[in-house]
């Protein structure tokens, strides 16, 4: 039978993330600040335990789903962090989208401990998350790629290597400032066919057999009522939170500047993301910035 899996941060990604573990046939056991995040995967049989450290004290595989940076230092570094009870050969694996130089801080400190740390920040949204085809980048030593996969895998449709540890959070980071021009563009293009009386569904139709076509237009429309299952017909519930959106617009922001790379849409992308935490968008899905541009009209 297979041995059993830490998984700490049961968020609307740990949670799917952590189910389908449990549906390959690992044991899974979880620790999450917030405890009713854990009732559904204790129902389903997970062994719930208060801190990252006694999770390390018991599985010696773990997985981390966190917001940010701050939060992924307290789980391995912190007073009660995973690295306190490492033992020795784990392996870890960091699924959160964070500063690519914290991933190198981590799998240093790991090292300290004898265990290996590998970044994996994943692609896909809650809906991947859920039927278990998210696309994992994964940086870390080559040598540790294959245990690594084995778990990513069955949370995953697409396990790539990237290269040495940080690597996948560099290939994250131009995905998500990608993503973010391109739901702000599907936008404000919604938006626009809509004051020339065009029927928002048929628009939608029309973009994504034309060579507007994108992820935000086919698969996760910002405009509510043209798709079923996404955040936009649910309040803008669930989904890919606008503060994590500006977070990560962010880090391409530091990255650009780091290595003098010209980003001039991800930097007004981050802007527009920046504003809209700051007008009570910051829980809402990403796809909410429809909603913002509706307001921003003053009519
Ligand atoms: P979330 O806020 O829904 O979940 C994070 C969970 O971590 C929460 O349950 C929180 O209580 C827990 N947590 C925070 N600090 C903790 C600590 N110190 N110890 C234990 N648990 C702690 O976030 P999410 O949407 O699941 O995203 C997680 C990460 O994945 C983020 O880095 C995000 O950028 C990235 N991501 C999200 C999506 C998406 O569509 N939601 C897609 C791809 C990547």
């Amino acid at each position: 039978s297979k041995t059993q899996v830490g998984f700490i941060g049961l968020g609307n990604m740990g949670n799917p993330m952590a189910k389908n573990l449990i549906k390959h046939g690992y044991p899974v056991i979880a620790s999450d600040v917030f405890p009713e995040s854990c009732k559904e995967l204790q129902e389903l049989g997970a062994q719930i335990l208060d801190t990252p450290a006694d999770v390390a004290d018991k599985a010696d595989r773990i997985i981390t789903m966190l917001p940010s940076s701050p939060n992924v230092m307290d789980v391995y570094t912190g007073p009660n962090g995973i690295l306190k009870k490492v033992k020795k050969g784990s392996l870890l694996i960091d699924s959160s989208t964070i500063d690519p130089a914290v991933s190198k801080e981590m799998a240093i400190a790991a090292e300290k401990m004898g265990a290996v740390f590998m970044d994996a920040p994943v692609s896909g949204g809650v809906g991947a998350a859920t039927s278990g085809k998210l696309t994992f980048m994964v940086g870390g030593a080559e040598e540790e790629f294959t245990a690594a996969k084995e778990l990513l895998s069955c949370m995953g449709a697409n396990v790539v290597y990237c290269g040495q540890v940080g690597t996948g959070q560099a290939a994250k980071i131009c995905n998500n400032m990608l993503l973010a021009i391109g739901m702000i563009g599907t936008a404000e293009t919604m938006n626009l066919g809509i004051r020339l009386g065009l029927d928002p569904k048929l628009l939608a139709k029309i973009l994504n057999m034309s060579s507007g076509r994108c992820w935000s237009s086919d698969t996760y429309n910002p405009v509510p009522g043209v798709m079923e299952g996404v955040p936009s017909v649910n309040n803008y519930q669930g989904g890919f939170a606008t503060t994590l959106m500006t977070k990560d617009l962010g880090l391409a922001q530091n990255t650009a500047t780091n290595t003098k790379t010209p980003v001039i849409l991800g930097s007004v992308a981050h802007q527009i993301y920046r504003m809209m935490c700051a007008r009570g968008y910051a829980n809402k899905d990403f796809s909410s910035v429809f909603q913002f541009l509706r307001e921003e009209e003053g009519q």
